[in-house]
């Protein structure tokens, strides 16, 4: 049995990262002031279902949604786990996410369940994108065992489907860990919401909070009960990881007078 931890303040998922990196005001609306939007997009909501028909097929249950993944190919191997919470301490926070599911071939592999509009076609830009993607350097970081990501992609509008194993070097993962505990740092201890209004419309999308930034309404906005909602537990102790314990009391570490210039590292004044 796994320690029950609250996802609070010390816990930091790669969504969270990636949110403040597109905005740091979004991510004071979304994960400092917990306003979550009332509807998803069709394309969340897409690709919640898309994940839940393959929860079911992997667990061996009955898909409600068998169309949405018709054509599907398994991936081979041994399941080992499927929608797994995992968590690994790094500095002051814990990192935490979801893993799709985990397959014992002759290694152990994470596979990542995705769908796109963009092209899959070999050579194209979305798996170059997807080798630079800090979600998979992290949940190499959070679950050890594994020695690579195998990315399962669902192509939308053609229902076309690729399988790539995506792996990266010992010093890739080192690097990209020292860059996102900055991040974490950056995002905690940062005391000004810069708005980055660049990305007030990223893939041609309203960004959720555009009303909010715009006149201050929480119209079509509701209040989250937790941080990371998609998280119930997160388990320590469990061979997922490593022995994470107690998610220790999130401590404010902002030296007296900071200016929240992002700069700040464990209480030394820049
Ligand atoms: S509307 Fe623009 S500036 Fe405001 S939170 Fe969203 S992305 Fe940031």
């Amino acid at each position: 049995m796994g320690i029950r931890m609250k996802t609070d303040a010390s816990v930091i998922t790669n969504s969270e990262v990636t949110c403040f990196r597109s905005c740091p005001q979004k991510h004071e609306y979304r994960y400092e002031q917990l306003l979550r939007p009332l509807r998803v997009t069709p394309s969340l909501e897409y690709g919640t279902r898309f994940h839940k028909a393959l929860e079911q097929f992997y667990k061996g249950e009955p898909v409600t949604e068998p169309d949405l993944i018709h054509g599907y190919r398994r991936v081979s191997g041994d399941v080992v786990a499927v929608e797994q919470e995992v968590a690994q301490r790094v500095g002051e926070f814990t990192f935490a996410g979801k893993l799709d599911l985990v397959v014992k071939q002759e290694r152990i592999y994470i596979v990542e369940h995705k769908t796109t509009s963009s092209s899959i076609d070999p050579g194209s830009m979305y798996w170059e994108q997807a080798y630079h993607s800090s979600q998979l350097t992290m949940y190499r970081m959070l679950y050890p065992e594994a020695d690579g990501v195998i990315l399962d992609v669902q192509q939308k509008r053609s229902k076309k489907y690729a399988q790539v194993l995506i792996s990266h070097s010992a010093d890739q993962l080192e690097r990209a860990k020292e860059t996102l505990l900055d991040w974490a740092r950056k995002l905690r201890y940062s005391l000004i919401p810069v708005r980055n209004t660049d990305a007030c419309f990223s893939w041609n999308t309203p960004c959720e909070f555009l009303a909010m930034c715009e006149g201050g309404t929480t119209d079509g906005l509701r209040k989250a009960t937790r941080r990371h909602e998609e998280l119930d537990t997160v388990r320590g102790g469990s061979p997922h990881g490593a022995d994470v314990g107690e998610v220790p009391e999130y401590e404010d570490r902002r030296a007296p007078g900071c200016a929240g210039c992002g700069r700040h590292d464990g209480g030394v004044l820049c």
